[in-house]
């Protein structure tokens, strides 16, 4: 999943909001470990909700861990974990010897085994809630949408027990007349299905599913602990069934992986059969911090697909503009054939900066 990418100060607008709303107090008492070693880090935001101004997107944004036990290879939130981990060793707050165990031997680890959580957001929430409203003069109605998981997965397993994301959730269920986006990998968010619907009563709510195949072997080749495909199904179903608008968010789509029509056809059946309202999709973009992680898992797992991927994004990030022109063709196909409303996606609820972007790969 992931949205988002405008450049600014030579980072991604994604990673940005993670970026700020770190601040300069990382506090790291651990507030839990897992045998396998995962620890929960706590952290201390200055702020936890991002104002379009802030992230060059047009929306606000609101993420409320740092890191991800999922650990999707082609997840580019890795950046901002490492930002993190270097302010705090910079701020003298962890030692040479802590920062590489944060780090890990390639540098990518950490996101997955070093989760920070933003303790205490609620307090923090309230403020940037009356700065969100004060934003808003009597021409800019109606409010700007508030999007939750647009770094990492509001709903991945330290949810269960910090419940951060069920606390902005019931402060948002007091409001009136927002739009509120969720995306997220976990059938977790079915466990909120009270408060979802105390939201859509007041105001627009959306809730995104992301999947990108149903193929289950090949899903755990690029996500190394995220929900199998079946679970996400019947979380989407529950709330459909519940009458919450959900729908399936098909990011990234891999280029010769996952692209193919019996691959999205088979996600557009699961999605219709589930009660999907709609069903988008946009192409994978292979950041600098991605590259890192992807690239060597390409290289032992998908080797025929080596070079095609080191020629179609060599010098870029976004996919080859032909290829996301054809991928968007195609997915426009399948949104009729299963009788989903045609490009309602992401872009075009959220803001027009989210479009797929540039440059050849061939479906
Ligand atoms: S679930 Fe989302 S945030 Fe978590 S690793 Fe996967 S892409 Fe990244």
């Amino acid at each position: 999943m992931r949205v988002g990418q405008v450049r600014v100060n030579g980072r991604t607008a994604r990673q940005l909001p993670l970026l700020q709303s770190v601040g300069p107090a990382v506090r790291l008492s651990i507030l839990d470990e897992r045998l396998r070693g995962t620890k929960f880090i706590s952290l201390e935001p200055k702020s936890v909700l991002n104002s379009p101004q802030q992230t060059g997107v047009d929306f606000w944004s609101l993420n409320p861990y740092i890191g991800c036990e999922f650990g999707c290879t082609y997840c580019y939130a890795r950046y901002a974990h490492r930002y993190t981990v270097e302010r705090a060793h910079d701020a003298g707050r962890l030692s040479d010897a802590e920062f590489q165990e944060f780090r890990g031997p390639h540098g990518w680890e950490a996101f997955e085994k070093r989760v920070f959580v933003k303790e205490q957001l609620l307090g923090t929430l309230e403020r940037d809630l009356r700065r969100y409203f004060r934003s808003f003069g009597p021409t800019n109605h109606p409010p700007a949408p508030i999007v939750i998981g647009t770094a990492t997965d509001p709903y991945q397993p330290a949810e269960r027990r910090f419940r951060l994301t069920r606390g902005i959730l019931e402060r948002l269920a007091r409001c009136e007349g927002l739009n509120v986006g969720i995306i997220t990998k976990s059938p977790l968010v079915a466990r909120d299905t009270d408060v979802l619907r105390r939201i859509q009563e007041r105001s627009d709510l959306e809730v995104h599913i992301s999947l990108n195949t149903v193929d289950v072997g090949l899903i755990r080749q690029v996500e190394v602990r995220s929900p199998m495909p079946a679970v996400r199904l019947r979380a989407l179903k529950r709330l459909a069934d519940s009458g919450i608008r959900v729908g399936l968010i098909v990011a990234p789509v891999l280029p010769g992986m996952t692209d193919d029509v019996p691959h999205l056809e088979a996600l557009f059946q699961a999605a219709r059969e589930a009660g999907a309202r709609f069903v988008h999709a946009g192409p994978l973009r292979l950041y600098p911090a991605v590259r890192d992680r992807f690239l060597p898992m390409l290289e032992e797992r998908f080797p025929h697909l080596v070079a095609r991927y080191r020629r179609a994004y060599e010098g870029r990030s976004g996919a080859p503009r032909d290829y996301a022109r054809a991928l968007a063709a195609r997915i426009k196909k399948l949104q009729v054939r299963f009788g989903f409303p045609v490009n309602e996606g992401m872009a075009d609820r959220y803001g027009r900066r989210l479009a797929p972007a540039q440059g050849e790969l061939g479906l």
